[in-house]
């Protein structure tokens, strides 16, 4: 079985996790969108695939793309 079986926003709109930005107007879609990843049964999975895959946009694991894009700058010093 895939992790994205499993997963808490496959009942979601999936442009909840799609926000146009990481500041403004976006934080409240982007704290949303968290609530869902943090009931999710496979967030260590969905955020570790993240990372590993270079996913560029959107929220995974609850981070979002600058988020992930910090976590591996951070990672390769
Ligand atoms: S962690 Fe978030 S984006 Fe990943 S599968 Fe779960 S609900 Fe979806």
């Amino acid at each position: 079985m895939n992790w994205r079986d499993s997963a808490a926003c496959r009942s979601e709109d999936p442009e909840l996790f799609f926000p146009i930005g990481e500041d403004g107007p976006s934080q409240l879609q982007i704290e949303r969108a968290r609530a869902v990843c943090h009931r999710c049964p496979v967030v260590t999975a969905c955020g570790s695939w993240a990372l590993r895959s270079g996913e560029y946009d959107g929220i995974w694991g609850a981070m979002t793309a600058g988020e992930r894009r910090a976590l591996r700058l951070w990672r390769k010093t």
